[in-house]
C-alpha cells in the first residue's frame, strides 16, 4: 500500500531511539519528567507510523483493526486506573509483551518459509533466538498475572514457599536447557514442536513459582525485575523479527528495569538474589508479641499536635505507605501551605523505598501538586533533624525504625533510615501498633520525645487542619 524509501525507514527508527534514550533520562528527574515523557510519546508514534507504513505486512487491515482495539483499550485503561492502582497496571501491561513474545515465537517457528530462508548455522541462531524469545516470553507473561493478581488483592500476599523450592527451581531451569537442545536438534531434522511446546509449560510454570514465592510488600521489587524481563522479551522479539528499534528498545527497557531492582534492593540492604529466591515479608499489618515489653507510648491528640505545629519553626514530614492508603497528600499539602503561610518552613523527606514501589511518594506529592523544591532526598535531609522542631510521620514505620542501625542482624538491620529522633519530637499517625511490611516492632514510638496520633491518617490530619 505504502511505498517509502528503506533509508526513510531507518532514520526514524533511529530518531525514536533517539527519543526513547531522552525519554529515560527525563523521568529521572522530577521536574523534566513531563518532558521524558513527551520524548516518549513521539518516539513511539513515530515508529509505530515508520512500522505501519514499513514493510511489515501486506495486510493492513488486520494492522489497522488491531491498532484501533489495542490503543482504544490502552485509552481506557489509563483513564480508569487509580494513582493507588499503578503498579497492578503496570503488572499486566507487563504480561501482554510477554504473550506477544510467545506469539511472535511460536508464529516464527510455524513459518514455512523458515527451513528455505535459513541454513546451517544460522537456522541454529534463529532458533536459539526463537526458544529463548519464548522461554523469557512465557516467564514474564505468567510471573506479570500473577504479580497483577497480588498487587491487586485477588491473590493473597504471603509467599508460596513449597519444600524443596530452590531444588525446584534448579530442575526447571536444567529441563529447560535440555528441551532447548532437543529443540535445536530436531528442528533441523523438521520436527521441534514438542520440545518447544514442553519449555513452554516450564516457564509458564516457573513464572507462576517465582512470583508466588515472593513476599506481598516484596512485590514493587518483582514489578522492576518483571519490567526488565519484559524489555529483554521485547528485544528477543527484535531479534526475531531482524527488527533493529524493537531490539534496542527491548535492551533499554531490560537494562532499565535490571538498574531500577538493583537500586530499590540496595536501598533496602536486600541482596536482589534473595528477593528473587523469595520467602521473605510477611502480610503487612502483623500484631508483634511483646511490644508492651518496650514501655507505654505517649498519645496525643489532633488539637495539641496543632498545636505544636504552629508553635514550631521547622517542620519535616515524613510520608510512608500509609499516606498512600489513606490517600491523604491532599490534606497534607493543605496543611503545609496553611503552615508556611504562617512562616513555619515545612520540609518533605523521602525515603527510597517508602511505600510500596519506586517513587510511590513523589508520584503522590506531584499528584497534590506539592512543590519539588520542599521535597527532599534521604541524604540531603538526614543531617538536618537535630534542626527539626517536629517531625510529622504519616503512616511509616519501617523506614523510620531505629532498630535497622542497632539491630544489624534484624530484619530491616543495616537499611539507611530517617533519623527523626535526633529532632524535638516526632509525632506518628497511624491506626495501632501493627508493624509495617518487614514485621519488626518500631522502638521510636516508645521514644520519650515520640507522640502517636492514632486514626486513619486522613481523618486525622483533617482534624489536625481543622484545628489549624
Ligand atoms: P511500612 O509498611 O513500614 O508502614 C506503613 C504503616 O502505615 C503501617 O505501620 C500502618 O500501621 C500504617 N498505615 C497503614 N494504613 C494507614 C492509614 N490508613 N492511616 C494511617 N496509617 C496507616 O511503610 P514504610 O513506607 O514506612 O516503609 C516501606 C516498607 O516497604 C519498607 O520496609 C520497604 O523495605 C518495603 N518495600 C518498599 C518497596 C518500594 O518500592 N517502596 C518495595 C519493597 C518493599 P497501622 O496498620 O497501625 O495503621
Amino acid at each position: 500500500m505504502f511505498e517509502v524509501n528503506e533509508g526513510i525507514i531507518q532514520v526514524s527508527y533511529i530518531i525514536a531511539t533517539i527519543l526513547f534514550i531522552l525519554a529515560l533520562g527525563g523521568l529521572s528527574n522530577q521536574e523534566t519528567a513531563r518532558r521524558g515523557n513527551w520524548y516518549g510519546i513521539i518516539g513511539m508514534a513515530i515508529a509505530l507510523i515508520a512500522t505501519f507504513v514499513g514493510d511489515v505486512t501486506q495486510h493492513y487491515e488486520y494492522l489497522i483493526v488491531a491498532l484501533l482495539v489495542g490503543g482504544t483499550v490502552g485509552i481506557i485503561a489509563a483513564r480508569r486506573v487509580q494513582m493507588t492502582q499503578m503498579p497492578e497496571l503496570v503488572a499486566i501491561l507487563h504480561s501482554l509483551v510477554g504473550l506477544a513474545a510467545v506469539a511472535v515465537g511460536f508464529a516464527n517457528f510455524m513459518d514455512p518459509a523458515r527451513l528455505s530462508h535459513y541454513l546451517g548455522v544460522e537456522l541454529t541462531i534463529h532458533d536459539i533466538e526463537t526458544y529463548l524469545g519464548i522461554l523469557i516470553g512465557a516467564v514474564t507473561f505468567s510471573g506479570s498475572v500473577i504479580a497483577f493478581g497480588k498487587l491487586s488483592g485477588r491473590i493473597g500476599g504471603k509467599p508460596l514457599t513449597l519444600p524443596g523450592r530452590h531444588w525446584l527451581n534448579l530442575l526447571l531451569l536444567i529441563a529447560s536447557f535440555w528441551f532447548g537442545y532437543e529443540f535445536v536438534v530436531q528442528s533441523a531434522a523438521g520436527g521441534g514442536m514438542q520440545p518447544l511446546i514442553i519449555m513452554t509449560v516450564i516457564a509458564l510454570l516457573f513464572g507462576i513459582h517465582m512470583v508466588m514465592a515472593i513476599g506481598g510488600a516484596d512485590m514493587p521489587v518483582v514489578v522492576s525485575m518483571l519490567n526488565s524481563y519484559s524489555g529483554w522479551a521485547a528485544a528477543a522479539t527484535g531479534f526475531m523479527l531482524g527488527n533493529d528499534l524493537l531490539i534496542v528498545t527491548g535492551a533499554l527497557v531490560g537494562s532499565s528495569g535490571a538498574i531500577l531492582s538493583y537500586i530499590m534492593c540496595r536501598a533496602m540492604n536486600r541482596k536482589f538474589l534473595s528477593v528473587i529466591a523469595g520467602g521473605f515479608g510477611t502480610s503487612e499489618g502483623t500484631q508483634v508479641a511483646g511490644a508492651e515489653d518496650q514501655g507505654e507510648v505517649a498519645p496525643i491528640e489532633a488539637e495539641e499536635t496543632a498545636d505544636l505545629l504552629t508553635n514550631a519553626k521547622e517542620v519535616m514530614i515524613i510520608p510512608g505507605y500509609g499516606m498512600a492508603v489513606a490517600q491523604a497528600q491532599h490534606i497534607v499539602y493543605e496543611i503545609t501551605k496553611s503552615l508556611r503561610a504562617q512562616g513555619v518552613n515545612v520540609r518533605f523527606g523521602i525515603h527510597p523505598v517508602a511505600g510500596r514501589m519506586p517513587g510511590h511518594m513523589n508520584v503522590l506529592l506531584a499528584e497534590a501538586k506539592v512543590p519539588y523544591d520542599i521535597v527532599y532526598e534521604m541524604d540531603e535531609i538526614n543531617d538536618d533533624f537535630p534542626n527539626i522542631d517536629v517531625s510529622i510521620i504519616i503512616g511509616a514505620n519501617d523506614i523510620v525504625n531505629p532498630s535497622a542501625l542497632t539491630d544489624p542482624d534484624g530484619p530491616i538491620g543495616g537499611m539507611p533510615v530517617l533519623e527523626c529522633w535526633k529532632g524535638k519530637v516526632s509525632i506518628v499517625l497511624k491506626r495501632s501498633m501493627a508493624t509495617g511490611y518487614a514485621g519488626v516492632q518500631n522502638p521510636l514510638f516508645f521514644l520519650d520525645n515520640t507522640r502517636m496520633l492514632f486514626g486513619d491518617a486522613g481523618d486525622t490530619l483533617d482534624k489536625v487542619f481543622k484545628e489549624l
